[in-house]
């Protein structure tokens, strides 16, 4: 079945066929607006800061989508975007607004598996789809989630002082070795695997206060370091050999591959002892220093190699 069989109400109605799950979700979709209330304010809490965040998916540029199980790769990998992020400022994700654009053609059966993709990550968050938007596009299947968080302190990028200890989740490279290895999501940038968003280790670093500044690794791990450097006027060195790579991915990979949602976090040096107690699956891999020496790599043997330059960029 296809959505010209069904038109827009009965294709809204299909996927609003969900009950609100939160207590903060006082209307969610069916009404002109949907109705929050902060949902730390359930747990008692106080919450000082609301975060939002915004991320769009573009077929053809993003993602390729061939079956409809593809939209279930589709609705993850947007959901889990717009997670990190908010999870990267030390937030908890609450409520989401999803729109998107379709073509005619696009089968009942893809709409549904893009839900169930990003329903998936929604539940083990305890997030809400609280309303959206839906349009025809003539061509291109579109994505773009708006996702609500709250945070009592957010954790910036523009934070982190010279001295500081570079510090990263997890592994890095494995969506890259596993895009090239399978065709068919090569251009895609879908992550076919698990993918696995750090709400938990963020949510202890927020807690205990050990970050100063944050990031996701979206766009790969030195571009995140990169970031952090211009966002907080500081210079970086990347330790090479202490950077933690997924089995069976190259140094490259590991560098510079994306698609993958670890946490790239400054401490303050004295707080290593501290960060080990939280017991993250943390790695230091470089310090911050001087913005008069830049962003540099450091092989084994101390020597400076030049950084790659690149990454995605749109309009070039
Ligand atoms: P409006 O005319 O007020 O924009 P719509 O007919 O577009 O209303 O949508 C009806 C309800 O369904 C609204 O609550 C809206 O937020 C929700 N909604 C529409 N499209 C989506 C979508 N793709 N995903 C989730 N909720 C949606
Ligand atoms: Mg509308």
């Amino acid at each position: 079945m296809k959505l010209s069989d069904i038109g827009e109400f009965a294709l809204i109605d299909l996927i609003s066929r969900r009950e609100k799950k939160l207590p903060s979700t006082i209307i969610g979709i069916g009404d002109d607006c949907a109705v929050l209330r902060p949902k730390t304010y359930d747990l008692g809490h106080k919450t000082k800061y609301l975060l939002v965040t915004t991320d769009t998916f573009v077929e053809n540029v993003h993602f390729i989508v061939k079956t409809p199980g593809d939209f279930y790769y589709l609705g993850r990998k947007a959901m889990a975007a717009n997670i990190s992020d908010i999870v990267a400022m030390g937030g908890v994700p609450t409520h989401a607004l999803v729109t998107i654009g379709l073509p005619k053609k696009t089968s009942v059966k893809a709409v549904q598996e893009l839900y169930r993709g990003m329903d998936s990550l929604a539940k083990k968050c305890r997030i809400d789809i609280v309303g959206g938007d839906t349009v025809a596009s003539p061509r291109a299947v579109l994505v773009s989630i708006t996702l609500l968080g709250e945070a009592e302190k957010p954790i910036l990028r523009s934070t982190a002082r010279v001295g500081d200890l570079i510090c990263v989740t997890g592994r890095f490279g494995g969506a890259a070795r596993d895009n090239f290895k399978l065709q068919t999501f090569m251009a895609s940038g879908v992550e076919p695997s698990n993918v696995k968003i750090k709400l938990k280790e963020s949510g202890k670093l927020a807690k205990a206060k050990l970050a100063t500044s944050m990031i996701d690794s979206s766009d790969g791990l030195v571009r995140s370091v990169l970031e952090i450097a211009k966002a907080s006027k500081v210079g970086a060195e990347i330790f090479e050999d202490l950077v933690p790579r997924a089995k069976g991915a190259t140094l490259d990979q590991a560098l510079y591959g994306g698609e993958e949602y670890e946490l790239v976090f400054t401490i303050r040096a004295n707080n290593s002892s501290k960060l080990k107690q939280l017991k993250l699956e943390a790695t230091v891999v470089g310090t911050i220093v001087a913005q008069k020496q830049g962003v540099r790599l450091v092989d084994a043997y101390g020597k400076i190699k030049p950084l790659k330059s690149g990454g995605y960029e749109h309009y070039k």
